[in-house]
């Protein structure tokens, strides 16, 4: 069951968890403290050590479990170990919601490719499917030979699973030459990048319409994709914060940040669970009307910034800046430290086929630098094979 008023959930967490007792006597708060979504912050975050940590003392889950355990269905294993109680209810984890938006629905014959044992994506998505009224195959990761039959013989519809072994089984019943006997049409992926290159082949040379979702092992459902695909709409039952992956305060609405979770569930009371993400608010309006922020998807690990003259810098904005170029073929940012102050320089390889730096370019980066990253750099044309892997370089 969740909560409609934050309060009733705050109270109800606080009077059935020890861990989230021992959360608010450490920040020195009472639940008359955290009366709104806004009064969060007030807490301190809890990282995933944390939580394998408290685990281990206090097993099996660290005294956030707010229910007789006889109420939990399944427990998981993740990896950390940190272990997840699955608790009452046909659809647990919430994803029927994400899957409804997706449009999937009664009568569709999904075949679910996420595991079953251990982790819980598997028992997931084959609740949430059977919640809306699709019919399952429940076929886990791998045989992908048998895989690719099932979907022809069943005449499955819909696919749950990564996008990369979904790719793998079209390519396979291409091979084998059924491909066009397939009648799989929506796909539905998460757990890892959804390259736009790859949903845009699965839909114009296949046509698999692919949506996505973000969640966790802990948590289940934290964001959905509409059939709009512009941002990751939040359901109902968690609350979502993005915060400053050192401070945990919440960062200014469209800038980047940590992914913070809440969950507002009976069961498993989370409180302000920091999942390790990077991801920023987007705060349009959707064109399909459903109301709220939406997430901008997932835009890397929260472990991978660098603080620069006091403001993250992370790789994957690098990288927006290096594909705004076509003079470049690649760029990397090195911080080093002059007289105690931080500096950054972008050292760039020019591609191939330009011989010399264009005399507008170095403006030109330096100015979009300070658009992107917020943050003044010099520029420095580099030899080829310079930048390596790393797109952040801390020389401090
Ligand atoms: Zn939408």
């Amino acid at each position: 069951m969740s909560f409609d008023s934050f309060t009733d959930y705050i109270r109800f967490a606080y009077d059935n968890s020890p861990a989230v007792r021992e959360k608010f006597a450490g920040a020195g708060l009472k639940p008359a403290d955290v009366q709104s979504v806004e009064d969060l912050p007030r807490l301190p975050v809890t990282r995933k050590t944390e939580l394998s940590k408290r685990q281990q003392e206090a097993p099996p889950f660290g005294g956030f479990l707010a229910v007789p355990m006889a109420s939990v269905q399944r427990v998981f294993a993740s990896p950390g170990p940190i272990y997840d109680p699955q608790g009452d209810g046909e659809d647990y984890w919430r994803w029927g919601e994400a899957l409804t938006a997706a449009g999937f629905e009664s009568g569709d014959i999904v075949q679910n490719t996420f595991s079953y044992h251990l982790t819980p994506a598997g028992f997931m998505f084959d609740s949430a499917l059977r919640s809306i009224g699709c019919t399952v195959v429940p076929a886990g990761v791998g045989n992908t030979e048998l895989q690719a039959q099932i979907m022809r013989d069943l005449r499955v519809t819909g696919y749950v699973g990564v996008p990369s072994f979904l790719y793998t089984l079209v390519k396979k019943a291409e091979e084998q030459g059924f491909v066009s006997e397939l009648l799989l049409r929506r796909a539905w992926i998460t757990a890892e990048r959804l390259p736009e290159e790859l949903r845009a082949l699965l839909r114009e040379k296949y046509g698999i319409s692919v949506f996505q979702g973000y969640g966790t092992a802990d948590t289940g459902c934290v964001a959905y994709e509409c059939l709009e695909t512009k941002g990751l709409h939040l359901p109902r039952g968690v609350v979502v914060e993005i915060v400053d992956p050192h401070s945990g305060e919440p960062v200014p609405d469209g800038e980047t940040g940590e992914i913070v979770i809440t969950l507002m569930v009976q069961t498993y009371p989370l409180l302000r669970l920091a999942s390790g993400d990077l991801s920023a608010f987007v705060l349009e309006p959707c064109p399909c009307g459903r109301p709220g922020k939406r997430l901008a998807g997932v835009l890397g690990r929260a472990a991978a910034g660098v603080k620069v003259r006091g403001l993250f810098l992370y790789p994957h904005q690098v990288s927006e800046l290096a594909s705004e170029f076509p003079a470049v073929r690649a760029l990397r940012a090195v911080v080093t430290q002059r007289d105690f102050r931080d500096e950054l320089t972008l050292e760039v390889e020019l591609a191939r086929e330009v011989a010399d730096p264009p005399p507008e370019l170095t403006a030109a980066i330096a100015l979009r630098a300070r658009d992107l990253l917020r943050l003044k750099a010099q520029v420095l044309f580099v030899p080829p094979e310079t930048v390596g892997e790393a797109l952040v370089v801390d020389k401090r």
